[in-house]
């Protein structure tokens, strides 16, 4: 069902407010890695909606390698975040990690529920997602091969659910540099292969803010249909992931830089 072979067109996936991902215009997301309080969350929304972004993003289950860190706020960051986007009238994307969160998620009207690398391969969690007809962001798994990938979707769609987003967020090799190492080249072999909607993550794909900015730019120009960028009001302070958010003024200038490339979905 992900394959071009038996679907040619592309596929665009349609929120319940009428923003499209695979369309003609490129598709925005930002936000932070993880919801930390209201006021930052009331305060970014304002932002994206000022500058621009299609749909905020923001982690509220988070799946953090050590079992100490931050874990995300759960059901009250997912609340959080709902209410400071719908005061701005924009859709939201996070993160489920099991399928038993699935009534909350649901009940909140997540616009795009995503499933992280780290689930990539969880196929229960596919097949539950795969039984709704909600916007699916599938992110790429650590070491996943596009084969894999492709069929990580697959699990989604044979359930009935067509609206299956991709998301190249950069896989391990063996270089350090860089948190993974963004391979650009899979946007050009899904888009080959597949009809489904593909986008970039540069944040986690580098872990590195001053990267992110170059990359984006970079994702566009190979084909992807938009990106997913970590933003976060004062990075040095961010509860996950502030080495690679990039501050809102450095937003603002990749959303200008952007415009000149593509039109972009969202305020115009
Ligand atoms: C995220 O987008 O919040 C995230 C954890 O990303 P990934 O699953 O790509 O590591
Ligand atoms: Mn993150």
């Amino acid at each position: 069902r992900a394959s071009r072979a038996f679907h040619p067109e592309d596929t665009v996936v349609t929120l319940a407010n009428g923003t499209q991902i695979g369309g003609k215009k490129l598709t925005v997301m930002a936000g932070p890695c993880s919801v930390e309080t209201p006021e930052q969350m009331t305060t970014l929304a304002a932002h994206m909606r000022k500058t621009g972004a299609a749909v905020m993003r923001g982690g509220a289950f988070k799946p953090r390698t050590s079992p100490y860190s931050f874990q995300g706020l759960k059901e009250t960051g997912l609340e959080m975040l709902c209410r400071a986007a719908r005061k701005e009238k924009l859709p939201v994307v996070t993160e489920i990690m099991s399928a038993d969160k699935l009534d909350v998620f649901l009940q909140q009207e997540v616009d795009i529920i995503q499933i992280g690398a780290r689930n990539m391969q969880n196929f229960e969690l596919l097949r539950a997602v795969g039984k709704t007809r909600k916007p699916i962001l599938l992110k790429r798994g650590l070491s996943a091969t596009i084969e894999e990938w492709l069929m990580a979707a697959e699990y989604i769609m044979a359930g009935g659910n067509p609206n299956v987003i991709l998301c190249e967020r950069g896989i391990r090799t063996y270089e350090t540099y860089t948190r993974n190492t963004l391979d650009l080249s899979a946007v050009l072999a899904v888009k080959r292969q597949s009809h489904l909607p593909i986008i970039v993550d540069p944040s986690h794909a580098t872990g590195k803010r001053w990267m992110v900015p170059a990359l984006a730019k970079a994702a566009i120009v190979a084909g992807a249909d938009g990106i997913m960028v970590e933003v976060h009001n004062n990075p040095s302070e961010a509860l996950c992931d502030g080495e690679e958010s990039i501050t809102p003024d450095m937003f603002d200038e990749l959303m200008q830089s952007l415009r000149q490339l593509a039109p972009i979905c969202g305020r115009e």
